[in-house]
């Protein structure tokens, strides 16, 4: 039986790179550039709730870094390092080398140390800390929105929610079309460079995790704003633009979550700058809607034929109805 000693040595403790002092100590000593300030994030996966019993050990690592590395991503942030708290049933050293695999192959991509944690039997349960840097006048807040910026996302939402619906037999999505979303479920790309070249564009910024509507609404509220989404402008990946469901498809575009893109705002004169981003970074960055004075929190809509409709938790509603 190997002990907690021996597990943090043989998958966790790696030499420092950037670091002060890594894995081994009391506590990790790093410091920030000069002119930066740390940006610190926690998010917590537990067995049950985020993954199921037997979930693949690689892609959890992936995810749970990754996960965090988005928030990152909306603060404008460049990814420095990580500590994880683990909880495990027992020292299974198969699942420990597959999930360090996963872990270490995406934080090497974006050049993460693991910089400390713990270690610990229980129920299984994973919480990665990240820490970043950034500018302090440059960081990406979420109440920075005026009226009359522009409402822009990455990518497309609702795949990862399009794979539950299939998973939950709600839907039937082709082989190719399911293989695409339980990618986008399971190893979600956090939008790191996205968020350091919207550094001093984007009045505000949010990663895409509880689902578009609940996320673009907190922007809304914390900036004192209203937003107008043009639903039909919402982009849709090939998956989702076959499902027959309108109805689903409207649940997974809005409501859906765990989509790891980023919702951001810019002023109205920087849409051509936005465009080149796009271009640069090889990305689809749509305009998805518009920042008003309206009701401060308040996110509404237009149909496809125009006509106004109002959000609810599960999507759009038309008013009255
Ligand atoms: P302490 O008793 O001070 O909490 P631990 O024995 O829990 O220390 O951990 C020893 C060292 O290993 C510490 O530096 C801690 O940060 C690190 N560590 C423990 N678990 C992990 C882990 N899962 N990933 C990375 N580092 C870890
Ligand atoms: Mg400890």
């Amino acid at each position: 039986m190997v002990s907690e000693f021996e597990i943090i040595r043989s998958y966790f403790a790696r030499p420092v790179r950037r670091a002060l002092l890594g894995v081994g100590d009391d506590c990790a000593l790093i410091a920030p550039e000069a002119d930066t300030v740390f940006a610190v994030s926690t998010d917590m996966l537990v067995e049950g709730k985020h993954f199921h019993v037997g979930a693949d050990a690689a892609k959890l690592g992936h995810k749970a870094l990754a996960v965090n590395l988005s928030d990152l991503a909306a603060m404008g942030a460049a990814p420095r390092y990580a500590t994880l708290a683990l909880a495990l049933p027992d020292a299974d050293e198969a699942w420990l080398a597959q999930f360090t695999q996963g872990f270490f192959r995406l934080a090497d991509a974006f050049g993460v140390e693991l910089i400390g944690g713990d270690t610990t039997r229980g129920p299984r349960n994973i919480s990665v800390t990240v820490i970043g840097t950034v500018p302090q006048q440059l960081a990406l807040r979420r109440d920075g929105a005026k009226a009359g910026d522009e409402v822009w996302l990455s990518g497309c939402s609702g795949d990862a929610a399009l794979a539950l619906a299939h998973l939950d037999r709600r839907t039937r999505l082709s082989d190719a079309a399911l293989a695409h979303c339980l990618a986008r479920l399971h190893t979600p790309v956090p939008c790191i460079a996205l968020g350091l070249a919207l550094r001093g564009i984007a009045s505000s910024a949010i990663d895409v995790s509880d689902g578009l509507l609940a996320d673009i609404g907190h922007i809304a509220e914390r900036s004192g704003v209203a937003v107008e989404l043009r639903y039909a402008e919402l982009p849709r990946s090939r998956a989702l633009g076959a499902c027959a469901d309108e109805r689903l498809a409207q649940e997974c575009l809005l409501a859906g979550g765990d989509d790891y893109e980023l919702a951001f705002t810019v002023g109205p004169d920087d849409s051509k700058r936005v465009e080149s981003i796009a271009a640069e970074l090889g990305l689809a960055l749509t305009r998805i809607g518009s920042v008003t004075s309206g009701e401060p929190g308040r996110v509404s809509g237009y149909d496809a034929s125009g006509k106004m409709m109002q959000i609810t938790r599960k999507g759009f509603d038309h008013f009255g109805s």
